[in-house]
């Protein structure tokens, strides 16, 4: 648009069709205008129709369908045709080839992972969100989306008693707010230790080579992704022995410093797992939080599970300590029972923020800061960036806290009372004491007296076993993981529907299958 524009551009007279017309799908496929609104209303009525049918008509947590089979019929799908269906045909095609073999989330027999069956208010929220698409990366994108994530934010803070000029923001989940807190943690530590700005100098060779995080064993595997992507790289992260309860060890933790000191490293941040993917087991907050401020370290709490007892009276000391993390990742679309994604990522003192700050002109200026206009991508590593803060401000305004508290509770007892069940159980063994409302356990095998007990790499292989066949069965979706080495099975409970009952049914499922496996030899003597 600069330069001089020629005579000809400026004599030119304007042409007899110069303004555009708009495509004719514009009036029905997209909202605005009486056609589109009419259009959106029923295509999303005939979405709910055929979800709804998709549950009436199937049973258990999955139909089963192996990934082969999975992969060749959707190869038979189109995906970019020239000439467009109805919606009718096509959420038609969504529903016999995606919706009939996606898992349900709802079905008591789906205890697999940390994977929640959603709240209704939250999928109705999901609705709003979406069909207005509001963009979380300025004000003029997201206006009172932008003040209300703030709110959010705000009252999360509260929730974990920080102090006021805590901050923080939405994320996709704990990955992403487990970087953010390594991210923020790390250049703060560069800048006292260093008095290096890492944002404008990058990390500088000291730092590049002698930065160590600590987390125990036990920890999210995010913590050596965050590692990796922050250019620390995986051996930066120290790994701490646990205890029996699967927590980390201070002993061995301190014995880790001093040995890391000795080296001449930098440890720059502890993370703190406030509930164990695996085992649900909670690092002591408090006494880690002893630890980083004699250290002068940061301490950054993965609550991404176990951040859900915040909420609980009952469940909050579990928690005890966690409002002296400089960081805290909690995940909502887990035991806050919202669809995925939903996470936040807080922060104790929000004026560390500054070592995130970005300012661009066509977005946020910095006049706009000077106004006091909300900066929210000024927060996150993401520029564009959905309005997921609705979903838990409208679950927990139907609900009510107490009512997503009686929720998560009850997972818990439910946790509790099916690992009384194992224990009592002869064919089984609990792993771990449950701590939130995770059960890791066992098939054991009875033993055969013509051939003795069955090797240990035999019993792990009936225990996978176990897991892959009812799976494909689709009767049941149990986690898999190893425990000390050895192949473990797993329930998440998350589902507050579910109860003892079916959870016995589970346990029954899982045990008549061990007992035709471990006869059969080409499970138990394959290598
Ligand atoms: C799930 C989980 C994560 C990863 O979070 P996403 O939401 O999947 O990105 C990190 N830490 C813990 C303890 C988790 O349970």
């Amino acid at each position: 648009m600069t330069g001089q524009r020629s005579a000809v551009d400026r004599d030119r007279p304007p042409a007899a069709d110069a303004d555009p017309t708009p495509p004719p799908t514009a009036a029905t496929a997209f909202l605005g205008g009486p056609d589109g609104n009419a259009a959106y209303a029923d295509a999303i009525e005939r979405a709910r129709d055929v979800l709804l049918e998709s549950f009436a008509t199937s049973a258990g947590p999955y139909a089963g369908t192996d990934h082969e089979t999975l992969r060749e019929r959707i190869a038979d799908l189109q995906v970019v045709p020239d000439d467009g269906s109805s919606i009718e045909d096509t959420l038609e095609t969504v529903a016999d080839d995606v919706l009939a073999d996606s898992v349900r989330v709802h079905d008591p027999g789906c205890v697999a992972h940390l994977h929640c069956p959603p709240t209704v208010p939250a999928l109705a929220a999901e609705l709003l969100l979406s069909g207005t698409n509001q963009s979380m990366d300025s004000f003029d994108q997201a206006p009172a989306a932008s003040v209300l994530e703030e709110r959010v934010v705000d009252a999360c803070c509260d929730l974990f008693d920080y102090p006021t000029g805590a901050d923080g923001v939405f994320t996709g989940g704990g990955t992403e707010s487990n970087f953010l807190g390594l991210l923020l943690a790390r250049d703060w530590y560069c800048e006292r230790r260093f008095d290096r700005d890492v944002q404008t100098e990058g990390l500088g060779p000291e730092a590049a080579s002698d930065l160590r995080l600590l987390c125990s064993d036990a920890a999210h595997f995010t913590a050596e992704q965050a590692a990796h992507h922050l250019g620390l790289g995986e051996d930066a992260v120290v790994s701490v022995p646990t205890d029996d309860d699967r927590r980390i060890d201070l002993e061995a933790l301190d014995s880790t410093f001093e040995r890391l000191e000795a080296d001449g490293r930098h440890p720059f941040a502890i993370v703190a797992t406030a509930g164990t993917t695996d085992f649900g087991s909670i690092d002591p907050l408090a006494a880690l939080a002893d630890r980083a401020a004699d250290r002068d370290l940061w301490l950054h709490v993965d609550a991404a599970y176990g951040g859900a007892c915040a909420i609980s009276d009952r469940l909050r000391p579990k928690l005890e300590g966690i409002d002296r993390a400089d960081s805290i990742a909690v995940d909502f679309h887990k035991l806050f029972y919202q669809p995925i994604g939903c996470g936040a990522f807080l922060l104790r003192d929000g004026d560390r923020y500054r070592h995130l700050e970005r300012n661009a002109a066509y977005l946020n200026p910095e006049r706009d800061d000077a106004a006091g206009v909300p900066n929210l991508v000024s927060k996150s590593t993401r520029t564009t960036r959905r309005f997921d803060a609705l979903k838990p401000f409208v679950t927990f305004n139907a609900l009510g806290r107490t009512g997503v508290a009686d929720c998560v509770e009850y997972v818990c007892e439910l946790a509790d009372a099916v690992a009384d069940e194992i224990r009592a159980d002869p064919a089984l063994e609990l792993c771990c004491d449950p701590e939130l409302s995770a059960v890791v356990f066992r098939y054991r095998p009875e033993t055969d007296s013509e051939s003795g007990s069955l090797p240990t790499a035999a019993v792990d292989r009936v225990n996978r076993a176990i897991r892959d066949e009812l799976l494909a069965d689709g009767e049941v979706i149990l986690a898999r993981t190893e425990v000390d080495g050895t192949a473990a099975l797993k329930l998440t409970l998350l589902n507050p529907k579910t109860t003892l009952s079916d959870l016995r049914d589970v346990l029954e499922a899982v045990v008549d299958r061990g007992e035709a496996l471990e006869t059969d030899r080409e499970v138990i003597d394959s290598a």
